[in-house]
């Protein structure tokens, strides 16, 4: 059995000598600084929580960020907390926090209240983004002519796509900026593996050839050699559902991926696969919006009668095997035939 020193109680646990209540008797337990600075980037909103940027609603993040600051003095645990907070102005509140305390098994309860003034910044993404940091540059091009607006506007958006995926999980990501220029489009990327992904993509879902080219631009703090690199990607003029030539056989395109491509030939309507070394020798005939249409007016098994969609005269077409015609089919004229395209 122990007894305090101040009150001469006995008691059966004793701290620094003394009883718990006069242990406890004006003793803070918890404690907070006068005012917790709390960062907020200007551009995106998020906050500052140690070394990351996290969103969150402001609140929170003011109420986060006086606990974040709470100090407990030894012998102290803290079970629990609750904050209330009065806004003094848009940037600066007042929080308290209310922390249940246990000491030596005995419950108590202690308040320390702090000023957390929001402080505006720009955060590391954000600096970069603002201040035009780019690692890499795909240019996208096409064969001889500039880009179709529609490929254009297919190709960005699979570029957005794609780096929005990542950008949400990895906040280092991001596009810099889209530059139209003759021939195509450069997209400016935050990093280097960035650029090289997308090259590789393209190349696998468009067949399209690339090419990289790095280029020195200076040193890092710690001497390394610091480069950009350039993704050079070349689309095919081809898509699938085109009427292509290979081989010298007209075709249509039926699918395209990094391992090669398939096509139906119009003539006998033969599946062939086109091996991703060959794809370059694809040559576009037709594209298949430019493909006409024409109607139906008789089918009997192995062939059907349409109308000409030019001179509207009676044309017998071949089908494949147990095609099933409906009211048009698409056509494409072949030195001066109609073929149709299944
Ligand atoms: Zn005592
Ligand atoms: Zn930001």
């Amino acid at each position: 059995m122990n007894f305090c020193v101040k009150c001469g109680c006995d008691c059966e646990e004793s701290l620094d000598g003394l009883c718990i209540d006069c242990w406890l008797d004006g003793r803070s337990l918890t404690e907070l600084p006068h005012h917790v600075d709390l960062k907020v980037c200007t551009n995106c909103g998020e906050f500052a929580v140690g070394e990351k940027w996290i969103k969150k609603d402001l609140i929170m993040a003011v109420q986060d960020a006086a606990v974040d600051a709470l100090g407990v003095i030894d012998g102290v645990k803290v079970t629990g907390v609750s904050t209330s907070y009065e806004c003094q102005d848009p940037y600066v509140y007042l929080v308290n926090v209310h922390s249940e305390c246990d000491v030596l098994g005995y419950q108590t309860e202690h308040d320390a209240s702090t000023i957390v003034r929001i402080k505006n910044n720009v955060c590391k993404r954000c600096s970069r983004q603002l201040g035009s940091y780019y690692e890499s540059i795909l240019q996208i091009r096409t064969g001889a002519k500039g880009l179709s607006p529609e490929l254009r506007e297919e190709t960005l958006a699979f570029v957005e796509d794609y780096v929005g995926r990542l950008a949400a999980t990895n906040k280092s990501i991001f596009i810099t900026k889209m530059e139209l220029v003759t021939g195509g489009v450069d997209v400016y990327l935050s990093s280097i593996s960035l650029g090289k992904n997308l090259a590789r993509e393209f190349s696998d879902i468009y067949c399209a050839e690339t090419k990289e080219s790095p280029k020195l631009v200076g040193q890092t703090t710690d001497g390394q050699d610091m480069y950009r690199l350039t993704y050079l990607v070349r689309l095919p003029e081809y898509h699938v559902g085109d009427v292509v030539i290979v081989d010298g056989r007209y075709c249509k395109l039926t699918r395209v991926s990094g391992s090669g491509g398939r096509t139906v030939d119009l003539m006998n309507f033969r599946e062939k696969s086109v091996r991703r070394s060959d794809m370059t020798e694809i040559k576009l005939f037709e594209k298949s919006s430019d493909l006409k249409d024409a109607t139906v007016i008789n089918a009997t098994g192995s062939e059907i009668q349409v109308l000409h969609p030019e001179n509207y005269s009676t044309v017998d077409l071949k089908v494949p095997e147990g095609y099933d015609a409906g009211e048009t089919v698409k056509v494409v004229t072949i030195e001066d035939n109609l073929y149709l395209v299944p």
